[in-house]
């Protein structure tokens, strides 16, 4: 069987498929024109964020009978037409949250702590900045967590926990079976609540055609002057254009940003000359222990389908019902 890389993955992941005599095709760029001549032989396709597969390129994937996401986020596959074709498609939930959960405090420590700054005044001499007082507590504070899955929750239960923070939640899709695991630490309040109350808003919703600027200029607007805003869920989520004139005017104290509306982030993007945010690029779930985690999960994702065997945290569970996928799993051998 063949499995289509687009982009590299982690060692571990590609030993373990080819100790089940997989053979490995490797893109030599994630651009669409280099992957659809190759798409057309694959079995399996093992997916990071660099490409989108889409509907033209589903189309040529005559032989594909899997989409495996290392990450958890299933904007850059047309999941329907994977589902028209028969193709299961898999997301990897809950293998990196820890690491992002790590890097959403991590933004809110440097930026309420001003280290950017702290550290420039120290290398030129500034080492007076210190009678400014301008490091601040989180101790006490409130976070507003917008989503509250696996890492909106892992947050939360962190903040609440080690830094003594008042924790609202805005998710209006939460099962009661979750709102009573944390009633005793989180409030569930409505959106502009949210966005008033918060110290902190850490977003934590999935890309979909219903969260794509769900905050927009009027959110924004609600925030205190000196709250933070924090994402590493999609860019899409955020109105960027609102975000940097928000920044750029102070009426919010700063921005935590591993996503961008356009990645990588282009040179005249006017994020990239403010001092009250911190930027990174899209490695919020890329530590070295994840990058593996998430790989050879993805490879097994693969490696299950191969053998008729169901993958865990399939998206469309409607090719379960197809000719296609009953022919396969006649073959499971486990
Ligand atoms: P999850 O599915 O466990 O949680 C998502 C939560 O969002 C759910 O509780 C859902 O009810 C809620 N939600 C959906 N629509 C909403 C809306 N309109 N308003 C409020 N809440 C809403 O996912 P997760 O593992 O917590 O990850 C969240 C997102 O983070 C992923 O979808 C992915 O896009 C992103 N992510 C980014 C990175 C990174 O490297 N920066 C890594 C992992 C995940």
């Amino acid at each position: 069987m063949n499995v289509l890389l687009p982009q590299l993955i982690e060692t571990e992941a590609i030993d373990l498929l080819e100790q089940e005599n997989c053979t490995i095709i490797t893109a030599s760029d994630p651009a669409p024109e280099t992957v659809l001549p190759l798409i057309k032989d694959a079995h399996g396709l093992i997916l990071r964020t660099g490409i989108s597969i889409t509907r033209e390129l589903i189309a040529a994937a005559s032989e594909l009978l899997v989409i495996s996401r290392t990450g958890g986020g299933l904007d850059n596959v047309d999941v329907d037409a994977s589902t028209e074709k028969g193709i299961i498609v898999t997301s990897n939930l809950g293998v990196n949250t820890i690491s992002v959960a790590e890097h959403v405090l991590s933004m809110m420590l440097a930026l309420s702590k001003r280290l950017s700054i702290m550290d420039h005044s120290v290398r030129n001499s500034n080492f007076g900045i210190r009678y400014q007082n301008l490091p601040r507590d989180i101790n006490g504070k409130t976070i507003g967590l917008l989503g509250f899955g696996r890492i909106g929750f892992k947050i939360g239960k962190i903040c609440h926990q080690n830094f003594g923070m008042r924790v609202i939640v805005y998710d209006p899709y939460l099962t009661d079976e979750k709102k009573d695991k944390c009633n005793s630490w989180a409030s569930m309040v409505e959106l502009k609540e949210l966005f008033s109350k918060s110290d902190f808003i850490s977003i934590h919703v999935p890309l979909t055609d219903h969260t794509r600027y769900l905050v927009d200029e009027a959110e924004l607007s609600l925030m205190k002057f000196d709250a933070i805003l924090i994402n590493a869920s999609r860019g899409g989520v955020i109105n960027e254009t609102a975000l940097i004139k928000a920044l750029q005017n102070n009426k919010i104290a700063g921005a935590g940003l591993d996503v961008f509306s356009e990645e990588p982030v282009p040179a005249d993007n006017p994020l990239l000359k403010l001092e009250n945010v911190i930027l990174t690029p899209h490695t919020a779930a890329l530590t070295k222990e994840c990058v593996i985690r998430m790989a050879t999960e993805a490879a097994r994702c693969v490696i299950n389908v191969f053998a008729g065997c169901e993958p865990q945290n399939i998206a469309n569970p409607k090719v379960l019902e197809s000719g296609r996928w009953n022919h396969l799993r006649s073959n499971c051998q486990f």
